[in-house]
């Protein structure tokens, strides 16, 4: 058993095995001892349990990652399972391609993103990853292979987008690119002073932006709770002779930092210069995609700058109609506990429905925020959060968790059945164990 493999929020930390899967065409590397149980791992970048098998065996899929198949004239791609999103958008970019759903992190294969079915910036326009998947190959424990796809087997279709890694490997997929005309994008970023403007600018952006978030100042409270920069942002409409700004050089956090590197006073002094570098701009910048979609991709292993003991996301969702209510409350609570998050996002979902059966977006306003580790008062904080999203009718998304109790997660996915039904009988995780098992 080894423990070198952990997730982004390095927390739990667990003992497992791992085997390396490189050819497609292989069977799974299975033992006879039917008690072990296996779970696909794709790059680690889930921050909690959902891609750890706690005494079991990992299958990492990263050996599968060959391209399969390219047209440049339709923009369908074929790839095995562990190739990166950043590498299809090396290959298919200068075609004038793009992955249609990107999330924060180019770090994340392509059987993750369907494992988890990831949401982008522009989730209120095309959903989630899963709406663009044309089909997929799933290596199932008892040697079968399935295709997969709306026609083909398509509750196991259903069931593997968003079913976390349990009804089998999928060894490759098909998926629908989008044409762009240049790599650069065009983005705003636009101060508020308040969770109401946010909600101002939302729904001013929503028609003529496709990406929209914001950066929250989740130290900010009184009057000032819930202000941020409202990002918002287009693929650029032409090959511009202006040359957008490019990624910032990559540094790496070689080893573990001390908690007292991130504190209160440092984050609060960043939040406040970063807000106030905002405050008059308006003009919109051209900018190379990579630092628009992947900020945080120019620090290797920042998820170190949270200290050996690790860190917890907490991503929710909230219908819209208690949803400004619920966000405040959040904000609210975190500030007057003391226990505030050093990173929130904000963004608002829409309502086109995906294929999988446990995918986490629903039509609302969805919110991350960072957690340094502190031990019990962060998972009591964490509790009191589900209070409020279990009231207003929200979800807590599997990706990021390490925490939500069984009951929890049973209202916040009523069909988690479905996928018991559908699991691989070999197949589990330390998540499914412990939201499932009372
Ligand atoms: C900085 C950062 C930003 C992020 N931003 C976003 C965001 O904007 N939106 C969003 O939705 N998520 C976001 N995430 C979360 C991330 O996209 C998901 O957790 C994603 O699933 C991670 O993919 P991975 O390849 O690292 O897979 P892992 O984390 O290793 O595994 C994820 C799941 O996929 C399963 N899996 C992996 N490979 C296969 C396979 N071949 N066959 C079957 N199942 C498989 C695993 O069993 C596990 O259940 C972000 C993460 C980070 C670190």
């Amino acid at each position: 058993m080894v423990d070198r493999y952990e997730s982004w929020g390095r927390y739990p930390r667990v003992r497992q095995s791992a085997v390396r899967l490189h050819w497609r065409s292989r069977p799974l590397p299975l033992t006879q001892d039917r008690g072990l149980t296996y779970l696909p791992f794709g790059n680690g970048r889930s921050y909690g349990d959902s891609c750890l098998n706690e005494g079991g065996v990992l299958l990492d899929a990263r050996g599968l990652n060959r391209f399969i198949a390219f047209d440049p004239s339709t923009g369908i791609l074929r790839c095995e399972a562990g190739v990166l999103l950043g590498d299809i958008l090396a290959l298919v970019v200068p075609h004038g391609w793009f992955l249609p759903i990107i999330p924060g992190t180019r770090f994340v294969t392509v059987g993750g993103a369907i494992a988890n079915d990831i949401h982008g910036k522009n989730h209120r326009r095309i959903g989630t990853f899963g709406c663009h998947v044309r089909r997929f190959k799933l290596l199932r424990s008892d040697g079968q292979r399935l295709t997969c796809s709306p026609e083909e087997n398509p509750e196991l279709f259903g069931v593997t987008i968003g079913g976390l890694g349990l009804t089998g490997v999928i060894l490759w997929a098909e998926i629908a690119l989008k044409g762009i005309i240049s790599p650069a994008m065009t983005v705003e970023t636009l101060p508020f002073a308040d969770l109401e403007g946010f909600f101002d600018l939302s729904a001013e952006s929503e028609d003529a932006f496709e990406y929209t978030l914001a950066w929250i100042d989740c130290l900010a409270r009184g009057s000032h709770l819930g202000r941020g920069l409202f990002i918002r942002a287009n693929h650029a409409a032409s090959p511009s002779g202006e040359q957008p700004k490019t990624l910032q050089r990559q540094f790496s956090i070689p080893v573990d930092l001390s908690i007292g590197f991130l504190n209160r006073l440092s984050v609060r002094i960043f939040n406040s210069l970063h807000y106030r570098k905002y405050r008059r701009s308006r003009s919109p910048d051209l900018v190379h995609y990579e630092p628009f979609f992947f900020p945080l991709d120019g620090i290797r292993n920042w998820n170190r700058l949270y200290g050996s003991r690790g860190f917890l996301q907490y991503h929710c969702v909230v219908p819209h109609r208690d949803g400004k209510d619920a966000i405040r409350e959040i904000l609210g609570l975190t500030v007057a506990v003391g226990i505030e998050s050093f990173f929130g996002v904000l963004k608002v979902f829409g309502d086109r429905p995906s294929p999988g059966v446990l995918s986490f977006p629903r039509p609302g306003i969805t919110l991350a925020l960072d957690f340094p580790h502190h031990g019990a008062k962060t998972f009591q904080l964490l509790e009191q959060l589900d209070r409020i999203v279990v009231s207003a009718g929200g979800a807590v998304y599997p990706a990021k968790d390490a925490r939500m109790s069984t009951t929890c997660f049973k209202r916040y996915f009523p069909h988690w059945e479905t996928l018991e039904r559908f699991r691989d009988p070999r197949f589990s995780s330390s998540f499914w164990r412990r939201v499932t098992q009372e």
